[in-house]
């Protein structure tokens, strides 16, 4: 038995943040709070587990907005900065919670994190560093905490990052190809989150067009799309232009499945 999950969007924005600093364009200066777009994330739990899909650099507001007091793990997806650059702020859950917190990274994302946060890794130790206890992933399902997740790799231009398969839920961001044999693990899910950047091809994410084919051609029953950018337009405006059962993500937005 799968557990009942909830999905919080903390964030659904490209790397900049939606509005973009110094930007005067009619997204980045909209009213509509759906038009304001934090580092892409998700927060998935179930009534005994939290989790959390990459730290990107609004972690710390992120967790502040949606009043979150535990954490029992964060899963990454891939070693860019909008998904890794918060992860020093995991400090305030080993300060509360008095343990490390597991990481479940690949061993390129992993690099990075021993990288980026050298001193959470050096011998001498100062008091209020991040706690963090290291698990390298595979493609191989882990489990964390009543959670079981299935890695899917997908492709950012060269680069592989990991989509995650939770029960009928799958969350992939930063990808512009899926190979025929990853499909495969996405085929059956109810929800399908995909990154969808803007109408205008890009070298190494899914347009809005080629996100509708890539979850029509999967046949979810609903797909939601995330990592946006001020260029993909309004959101009221694009979310008209969709077909049934798909839409635009938005900060906040909570799945129950
Ligand atoms: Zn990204
Ligand atoms: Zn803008």
């Amino acid at each position: 038995m799968y557990p009942p999950l909830k999905i919080t969007f903390l964030g659904t924005g490209t790397s900049s943040g939606v509005p973009m600093i110094a930007c005067g364009c009619e997204v980045c200066t909209s009213a509509d709070p759906k038009d304001n777009r934090l580092r892409s994330s998700i927060l998935v739990q179930s009534a005994k587990t939290t989790l959390v899909v990459d730290t990107g650099p609004d972690f710390r507001y992120q967790m502040l907005r949606e009043n979150v007091k535990e954490i029992d793990a964060v899963i990454f997806t891939h070693p860019h900065k909008d998904h890794l650059a918060g992860l020093d702020d995991i400090r305030a859950f080993n300060f509360f919670m008095k343990k490390p917190i597991d990481v479940f990274a690949d061993s390129l994302t992993e690099e990075a994190v021993r990288r980026d946060f050298y001193y959470a890794f050096s011998d001498t130790k100062y008091p209020g560093i991040p706690e963090l206890n290291l698990n390298t992933i595979t493609l191989e399902p882990f489990v964390v905490g009543d959670i079981p997740v299935i890695p899917i790799l997908v492709w950012h231009l060269k680069m592989p990052v990991l989509g995650f398969r939770f029960g009928k839920f799958t969350y992939i961001t930063d990808a512009n190809r899926i190979d025929e044999t990853e499909k495969a693990k996405i085929r059956g899910s109810e929800v399908l989150v995909l990154n969808a950047l803007r109408k205008k091809s890009h070298v190494s994410h899914f347009t809005l067009a080629e996100a509708v084919a890539m979850s029509q051609e999967l046949q979810v029953k609903s797909a939601y799309f995330t990592h946006i950018s001020h260029q993909l337009g309004l959101h009221h405006a694009i979310e008209k232009e969709l077909p049934a059962g798909i839409h635009l993500a938005y900060d906040g937005l909570i799945l129950e499945i």
